[in-house]
């Protein structure tokens, strides 16, 4: 295959190499992982979690469970422990041994059954709730109120909140933690519910400690361009950084291979230094979302653990707000929600509450994704995702900017463009705000920034030095137009990377405008960002703009056609036929181009769906990425589709959306498309040796040419793998 790489395209990848790195090799943050390297934590391929409740000692069947294990081929279990109920014999005063737990040890007979298979085994603790006990021995442990009030617990009112950055988590349940690794030499400890919970905690020692560390009173207004609200969401981060730093230092001092495991960190970026491998407990769908939302968690974690192992923890139930916890959901519904996540590279994590089973139907169903889970694992086995398209998490924007005017919420800005690149099967990686590294970004021709309002000076220059090196920026509304803390620049910190300035004015909700698509005067031809939209003059605009002013020379393929009246019908005609407004700006830097819309396309997209913004912003992603993709899938239906690189192979993975429950769930079957024809670029200097499809279970003949690898995949139901030994 090396040989058949035609001059062009060496010539091409060659160049691309030189700008930004060797193109699909490993990232360098994938090489220098520790992962691979030290302690037992890239072991793991499939996991499952047992949490137990009160009354499970001396009704459940642990052997039933350990078979269970055994047949789902587990590698690693996590199982209730401690916290809110104890499931050993506990020596810690006021710790609660569970009411049915007599002379047994349900945690201690599952951890030795486990650890008799070879399973590794965390042990889970829970310290959110406590019982009256505790409150009357320890008042200071429980969370209080605003108004001063002891916080009851808002599902049983028998229980009372904990605080959780007081005494009762920093001693307590350190000596919790303490006593389970030292007993039973568990590998880590999970916990679950660490962070405050119920409402911001006015105990006296939260009051102290935030006077301590601040000079402030405790905020009382949850509005975030408060003073005193900022300084009490960095001390909240602080504070839990701290509890996770103790707790772990306390696990390795009672095992050095062991490590506590926070379920969810403070913030993404504490996991960067703090995380040797994370689960993200996103359990299934609930209300409106897309399933790709449980690939999305997946790439916001990648984009901060890298290489590092990532649990993706999924419930057999329904997940709606009203919490039948009890409850089994679909099958279709459970394969694609773990579907999503295995082909972001997340290992499936089963979580069951309730050692007594009442409904038995999701027993078969995660048996049979774990058995081809374990049966191609070498293929699972991620070295690095081959993306070359990388979406901005900027958690500053999350946390301190409120959209530009009412209506406005960067975060539908961000959900909107991850869906319009599902939809264009761009496979692409997620990347954050504070790790924008010359190494995190090589592997990466074109980064994303969906209304990253909130970025840093330091922030837009290392996307400047991005654009530097070769890449290409595709921005969208106010992305950069505020610092890290949500505070109102004059113009955008990258305003001279777009070639414009803003002008202080922002539209909208506009009603009924609409944009001019018009051909270049000097060669009388459209721009590709046009691309299959050549029947018509114009589509409709978005719902808010910024108004900015070129600073250079920009192509006009489209133009502004302001806002005229929508009623009564007799007025519905343009004032104003045409401006020279433009509302996407391109600029063609060499190696590098950069994109910027000053309008809402990809949050009025994920509001409205309309196909023609679609269009623009898939044609807007290749012309700014400008290099042949290195998947490329045709065919109907909706797919996700991420490419990887293993050891000795890579694969192409296809999760199929196309339901008409995609944005509801649960599904009520699983709809098969195909045939896709699927392209695949080979990694430089390597040639495909076999190809199979793994769900297919068959070998397929393929056609190879310049480097690329095409074949026919004949159906996909729901997630069909495509191997290719190199
Ligand atoms: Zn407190």
């Amino acid at each position: 295959m090396s040989e058949s790489i035609s001059r062009r395209d060496f010539l091409h990848i060659a160049a691309a190499a030189g700008a930004l790195g060797p193109l699909m090799s490993l990232p360098a943050h994938a090489q220098s992982s520790p992962a691979s390297g030290s302690g037992w934590f890239d072991e793991p391929m499939r996991w499952v979690q047992l949490t137990l409740v009160e009354n499970d000692p001396g009704q459940f069947d642990p052997q039933f469970w350990l078979d269970y294990f055994r047949r789902l081929h587990a590698d690693a279990a996590t199982l209730s422990a401690g916290g809110i109920v104890a499931y050993y014999p506990t020596e810690i005063p006021l710790h609660h041994r569970s009411a049915f737990l007599g002379a047994t040890d349900p945690f201690g007979t599952l951890a030795a059954g486990c650890k008799a298979m070879g399973m590794r085994v965390v042990a889970r603790t829970d310290p959110h709730a406590v019982r009256d006990n505790v409150r009357n021995a320890h008042p200071d442990w429980i969370s209080t109120t605003a108004t001063g009030e002891p916080r009851r617990h808002w599902a049983n009112p028998e229980l009372w909140i904990t605080c959780a950055l007081g005494p009762y988590n920093f001693e307590f349940m350190d000596q919790v933690h303490r006593e389970i690794v030292s007993k039973y030499k568990v590998d880590g400890i999970f916990t679950n519910r660490w962070a405050p919970q119920g409402g911001d905690c006015y105990c006296v020692h939260c009051q102290q400690n935030f006077k301590t560390a601040t000079g402030r009173e405790l905020p009382r207004t949850a509005d975030r361009s408060d003073p005193a609200r900022r300084a009490f969401i960095e001390w909240r981060i602080a504070r839990l950084i701290e509890l996770w730093k103790k707790w772990d230092a306390t696990v390795r001092a009672a095992r050095p291979e062991a490590r506590f495991i926070p379920n969810g960190p403070p913030d993404m970026k504490s996991a960067t230094e703090l995380a040797d491998i994370q689960f993200a407990d996103y359990q299934a769908r609930r209300g409106l979302m897309p399933p790709w939302a449980n690939g999305r968690r997946a790439k916001e974690y990648r984009a901060v653990m890298g290489r590092k192992p990532i649990g993706g923890i999924f419930s057999v139930g329904l997940e709606e707000p009203y919490r039948w916890k009890d409850s089994v959901q679909s099958e279709p519904e459970i394969r694609l929600w773990v579907a999503e996540g295995t082909a972001n590279g997340m290992r499936p994590w089963v979580t069951k509450f309730s050692g007594v089973l009442y409904d038995r139907r999701w027993l078969s169903t995660v048996e049979r994704i774990y058995d081809w889970h374990f049966r191609h694992e070498k293929y699972l086995r991620n070295e690095a995702p081959l993306a070359r398209v990388a979406l901005v998490d900027s958690e500053q924007t999350e946390t301190f900017h409120t959209g530009v005017a009412q209506g406005d919420r960067a975060a539908d800005h961000v959900l909107g463009m991850y869906h319009a690149l599902v939809e264009s099967r761009v496979p692409f990686e997620v990347v954050h705000e504070a790790l924008l590294t010359a190494e995190r970004l090589a592997p990466f021709k074109l980064l994303i920034l969906a209304d990253a309002a909130a970025l840093s000076s330091s922030q837009c220059q290392a996307i400047r030095d991005y654009v530097a090196r070769g890449g290409s920026v595709l921005a969208t509304f106010a992305t950069s137009l505020y610092d890290e803390t949500g505070t109102r620049r004059s113009d955008f910190g990258l305003a001279d990377l777009f070639g414009v300035s803003f002008t202080g004015r922002i539209d909208g909700p506009m009603q009924n405008s609409y944009l001019s698509l018009e051909a270049e005067p000097a060669t009388g031809r459209r721009h590709p960002i046009l691309n299959g939209l050549d029947d018509t003059p114009r589509i409709i605009n978005g719902v808010f703009r910024l108004d900015v002013k070129p600073t250079m020379a920009f192509p006009s393929p489209v133009t502004l056609i302001p806002s005229y009246p929508d009623l009564p019908m007799e007025d519905v005609y343009p004032r104003v036929a045409r401006t020279e407004i433009r509302e996407v700006y391109l600029r063609d830097l060499g190696k590098s181009r950069v994109v910027y819309f000053p309008w809402d396309i990809d949050r009025t997209f994920w509001d409205v769906m309309c196909v023609d913004h679609l269009r623009l912003l898939r044609n807007a992603i290749a012309w700014a990425t400008n290099e042949p993709p290195p998947v490329e899938v045709d065919g109907p239906g909706v797919l996700d589709v991420t490419i990887w690189r293993q050891r000795q192979s890579m694969t192409v993975h296809l999760v199929n959306l196309t339901n008409p429950m995609m944005m509801k769930g649960p599904l009520r079957e699983a709809i098969p498309v195909g045939p896709l024809r699927v392209s695949v670029r080979l990694p430089v200097g390597t040639t495909a040796k076999k190809i199979q499809l793994l769900t297919a279970g068959t070998s397929v003949t393929v056609q190879q040419r310049d480097g690329i690898v095409s074949l026919t995949v004949p159906t996909v139901e729901v997630h069909e793998v495509v191997a290719i030994e190199i």
